[in-house]
Order: C-alpha cells, then sequence, then structure tokens
C-alpha cells in the first residue's frame, strides 16, 4: 500500500547507464542531461547548431556529468505529468570493478547501452552479470545504428546467446548505416523520422507499408513474451484478443521489474531527440524505488535484520556511495536516501565509523546547476557538505537510533571473459 506520503516516488526513476567503453555511454548520458535540462528550463529547442554548440562547450570545460548523481525532469511524452530522472554514474571500465558494484547498490534500474556494429561486448557482458547479482532491472539501447556495420538483429542476437536474457525488441530500425532514419515503436505501432541529421525534429507517423509484416511479426513475438508473465495478458492471447497499449506496457513493465523481460531500443546518441524516446521508456519500463525490494540493514549484535522501505516518514537510512573533492566547497559526500528525510544542519550517526556527524548543506546535482536544499527525502540522491568522517560505504542513520548497517552484498569478484 502505498500512502500519501509515498505517492511522489511512483514518479522518480533512479537509474545507472552502463557499457562497454566506446558504445556511447557518455553521449547518450550528455544527450539525456542536455535533453532533460533544456526542455525544462527553457523550452523545446528546434536548432541543432545551438545543440551542439553547447555540448562541445561544456566538454571543453569539462564540467558535464562529473557528478556521481544528477538529477532531470522528463515529462513522458503524450502526457502532462512530470517525472525526476536521477542518473548515476556507473563507471565503465572493469578497473573500477568496485566503484560499478557501489553504484549499483544505489540505483533501481540501468540503461545497458551497445554498440550495434559491435554487438555485445565483454565488459558490457561483465557489468551486465554485475547487474545480475544486484537483482538490477534492465534495459537494452542499441545505440550508433547510423554506424557502418550497424545491426538491431546482431544486439538481439547478442542478448539472447550471450547474456542468455529475454530480449523483448519494443522498437525497430528504419534502415541502418547511412540510410538511418528513424524507429518504429512496436509497442504502439507509430513510425519516427528523423527529419534532419541531427535528429532534432522528428516526424510521427504510421508505419509505413514496407515495414508492416516485419512490425506485426516482431510484435506477436513481444505479446508472447509479454504473456508469459501476466496472467490476465495469458487469458487474451489464448483467446485471440489484442491487448491495449496500455495492457501490453503493463505486462512488459511488470516483466522488467521481475528480471523476466529485457526491453530492446534502437537508435542513435547522435540523433538529440533520439534521446526522447529513450527517456519515455525509462518511464514506461523501468521501476520506482516503491517497486524494488526494500533495502535490508544488519542490526548490531545480532543475526537479525530490518528492512527500510521506501518511506519519507520512516526511520532514516542512508548510504554514502562517493566523496568528491569540489573546488568551491570542499568535501562533497553523494548520499542515496532509502528512508526517512535528511535534514540540512542536523545530526546523523555514522553506523559504519560509529560517530555522531554533523550534516551542513545539502545539494542536488543538476547538468549545469547545483541547488541548495534543506532536506533528502526517501528515494532521492544528493550531496551532503560537511560530513568529515564518511567513507564511501558508510550507512548514515538518525542520531539515537539503534545501530544498523546497510547490508553489503558479499560479492565475489566478475569472471571477465577476454
Ligand atoms: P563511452 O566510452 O561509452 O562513453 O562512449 P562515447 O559516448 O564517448 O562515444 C564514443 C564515440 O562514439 C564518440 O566518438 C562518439 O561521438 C561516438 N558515438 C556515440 N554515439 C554514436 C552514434 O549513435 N553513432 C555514431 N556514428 N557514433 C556515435
Amino acid at each position: 500500500m502505498t500512502t500519501k506520503a509515498q505517492q511522489y516516488l511512483t514518479h522518480f526513476r533512479n537509474i545507472g547507464i552502463a557499457a562497454h567503453i566506446d558504445a556511447g555511454k557518455t553521449t547518450t548520458t550528455e544527450r539525456i542531461l542536455y535533453y532533460t535540462g533544456r526542455t525544462h528550463n527553457i523550452g523545446e529547442v528546434h536548432d541543432g547548431a545551438a545543440t551542439m554548440d553547447w555540448m562541445e562547450q561544456e566538454r571543453e570545460r569539462g564540467i558535464t556529468i562529473t557528478a556521481a548523481a544528477t538529477t532531470a525532469k522528463w515529462k513522458r511524452s503524450g502526457t502532462d505529468q512530470e517525472y525526476v530522472v536521477n542518473i548515476i554514474d556507473t563507471p565503465g571500465h572493469v578497473d573500477f570493478t568496485i566503484e560499478v558494484e557501489r553504484s549499483m547498490r544505489v540505483l533501481d534500474g540501468a540503461v545497458a547501452v551497445f554498440d550495434s556494429s559491435q554487438g555485445v561486448e565483454p565488459q558490457s557482458e561483465t557489468v551486465w552479470r554485475q547487474a545480475d547479482r544486484y537483482g538490477v532491472p534492465r534495459i537494452a539501447f542499441s545505440n550508433k545504428m547510423d554506424k557502418t556495420g550497424a545491426s538491431f538483429e546482431l544486439v538481439l542476437s547478442d542478448i539472447k546467446e550471450r547474456l542468455g536474457a529475454v530480449a523483448a525488441p519494443v522498437q525497430y530500425p528504419m534502415g541502418a548505416e547511412n540510410e538511418f532514419k528513424g524507429i518504429i515503436d512496436i509497442v504502439r505501432q507509430r513510425a519516427h523520422f528523423y527529419t534532419n541529421d541531427l535528429g532534432t525534429d522528428i516526424e510521427e507517423t504510421d508505419i509505413p507499408a514496407e515495414y508492416l509484416d516485419k512490425v506485426a511479426e516482431m510484435r506477436a513475438q513481444l505479446i508472447e513474451a509479454a504473456a508469459e508473465v501476466d496472467e490476465d495478458l495469458m487469458m487474451m492471447y489464448l483467446e485471440g484478443e489484442e491487448p491495449s497499449v496500455e495492457q501490453l506496457v503493463a505486462a512488459l513493465r511488470k516483466g522488467t521489474i521481475e528480471k523476466r523481460i529485457f526491453p530492446v531500443l534502437c537508435g542513435s546518441a547522435l540523433k538529440n531527440k533520439g534521446v526522447q524516446l529513450l527517456l519515455d521508456a525509462v518511464i514506461d519500463y523501468l521501476p520506482s524505488p516503491l517497486e524494488v525490494p526494500a533495502i535490508k540493514g544488519k542490526i548490531e549484535d545480532s543475526e537479525d535484520t530490518t528492512e527500510f522501505p521506501a518511506d519519507p516518514e520512516g526511520k532514516l537510512a542512508a548510504l554514502a556511495f562517493k566523496i568528491m573533492a569540489d573546488p568551491y566547497v570542499g568535501r562533497l559526500t553523494f548520499v542515496r536516501i532509502y528512508s526517512g528525510t535528511l535534514q540540512s544542519g542536523s545530526y546523523v550517526y555514522n553506523a559504519s565509523k560509529e560517530k555522531r556527524e554533523r550534516v551542513g548543506r545539502l545539494l542536488k546535482m543538476h547538468a549545469n546547476s547545483r541547488e541548495e536544499v534543506t532536506e533528502l527525502k526517501a528515494g532521492e540522491l544528493g550531496a551532503v557538505i560537511g560530513l568529515k568522517d564518511a567513507g564511501t560505504g558508510n550507512t548514515l542513520i538518525g542520531d539515537g537510533d539503534d545501530k544498523v548497517l546497510l547490508e553489503s552484498i558479499d560479492v565475489p569478484e566478475p569472471v571477465i571473459k577476454l
């Protein structure tokens, strides 16, 4: 049961973007941050040149996505509902395995980016296995559809064969390589054509005749996969009834959250507006903090554990997951709040270090600004200024609460296939 106080959490998505090096993680993240920032603060941008300039400037100044967690806002296309999408930086390189593991603990869902010309590469496989161990629901993005050698089929078959996962294509590319023209949304049966090279404009149309058979075949497979995880849909399927878009999305969402289905999207991160469809899929298929199992904590001097459901009115439970040195404000401790509310100026108990610590100021990091806030609530991520002793992996609880350590999952080193 969701209480009134928890309601805001249904519109939260805490996600990571994971990829093999060079597959396009940075580009995808930058485009998401740029596009969410722009649409939220300034309004629609139709000028492709301005988009590129902004990106280049940011890149030169080196200030993009340096935050361990960035808060973006996204209005689901076709609705008025605004969502908070927190993007948690997941280091892509195997050398940072421990950091990847740590980031896996603070996200609720992930986007796995693949290079369509390469399929599933070794590092992607490693990160995929880590996400499996942490039970992280995923969607996949078959990027670089415009690149020579790009093949959506290659990515789909690699996901099945190398990762042993049920790939459920929810999109289909129109053309590939130089001829890549846009994407068909298989669920909603609409075509999205890029009308300029940068993809800053997309025209939505009916599915072109030449793709009708292919899309019908893929949609039938999608419904079959969704029926496997949803009884109502299975009944409809057996009776030959066509599910509504809402029913199909709900069943795919359920399957994704249960990690039985992995929706696969395609496109090019270089087409700026292409990330619109990716963000919509994040909203449609990845879980809110209320839909993932509550984090567990180990009670001191006992074998017992306790749970911290995502509730701003519950007891404080937060995890420090990254410390960064900031030239202006000094030590920034990035935290995820699982339960309760962290107040600026309050005292917390660092259960890992057995120390009482004072919380100074609290910040939410946006793509190109920082917002000072007075509190961070359950489900939120942000940075704390003023914590002197907290290190990565430390548990923060309420001052005076019984000592509890958030469960540190004992993860063996992954076997890296070369
Ligand atoms: P990362 O290492 O995964 O973060 O990859 P980057 O985002 O830095 O991308 C690696 C290279 O691939 C860069 O030169 C990007 O410009 C390029 N790239 C990213 N996305 C696309 C795409 O959709 N199409 C093409 N052709 N190149 C891309």
